[in-house]
């Protein structure tokens, strides 16, 4: 083979990968959509981003974080978590993931039934639970992890982020989630009274947002 059939045995071969690795990436289906420091599934993307904006939009100190929305089996309708492993690398890289379940015969609460505002005042509670844990170090994000072994633990957990959520100026639409958790969603009875017993009620949303006068309301 002289010189001039290798040139062009090899541009051959660079070419075809080429063509064969932009062939790749244009068949391959696009699962996430990356917006800022998010990257969001493109089914949520779709259906819930501008319900979730309303909140994060408000929330500047978490602009920063690398949070990812996915789906996932889960016995709740959501879920926000740090990234494990990068809870080993120190706070500039920790990553969050906010789980949405996927499982389609959970018998609570599924995020496609929920009104917009009880939406909104859902996706304000999962944010400040990423607030809690930006606000800690590793062995208090470790700390919360086995909080949520116990059911009073949980309740701890729980009801802090809701006053979060309550503080951060969001109390009217976590008052519409709760109410429409326990009085207009198809969840179980088991489920609800699982529900009212963690996270605070209507009525505790109330009154809690009695007491913080003064925030300011989005
Ligand atoms: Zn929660």
């Amino acid at each position: 083979m002289v010189l001039k059939d290798w040139v062009g045995l090899v541009t051959g071969i660079v070419i075809s990968s080429i063509v064969t690795a932009q062939n790749t990436v244009g068949s391959k289906v696009k699962r996430y959509n990356k917006i800022g420091s998010l990257k969001v599934d493109t089914t949520f993307n779709a259906e819930y981003l501008n319900d979730f904006m309303i909140p994060y939009q408000e929330f500047a100190d978490l602009h920063n974080c690398r949070i990812k929305i996915k789906n996932k089996k889960l016995k709740t309708t959501m879920a926000a978590r740090p990234h494990f492993l990068s809870l080993l690398m120190g706070k500039k890289n920790r990553r969050y993931v906010i789980l949405v379940n996927k499982n389609e015969t959970f018998k609570g609460v599924h995020l496609k039934d929920v009104p917009t505002e009880a939406r909104v005042g859902l996706f304000a509670h999962e944010l400040m639970h990423i607030r809690d844990y930006e606000s800690r170090r590793m062995t208090g994000v470790m700390e919360r992890g086995f909080q949520y072994l116990s059911y009073k633990g949980k309740k701890k957990v729980e009801h802090y982020t809701d006053s979060l959520t309550i503080a951060a100026g969001f109390g009217h639409q976590l008052y519409h989630w709760a109410s429409y958790v326990l009085h207009d969603s198809d969840a179980c009875e088991e489920y609800k009274s699982f529900k009212s017993d963690v996270y605070m009620t209507p009525v505790t949303i109330l009154s809690q947002m009695e007491q913080t006068p003064n925030r300011p309301r989005p």
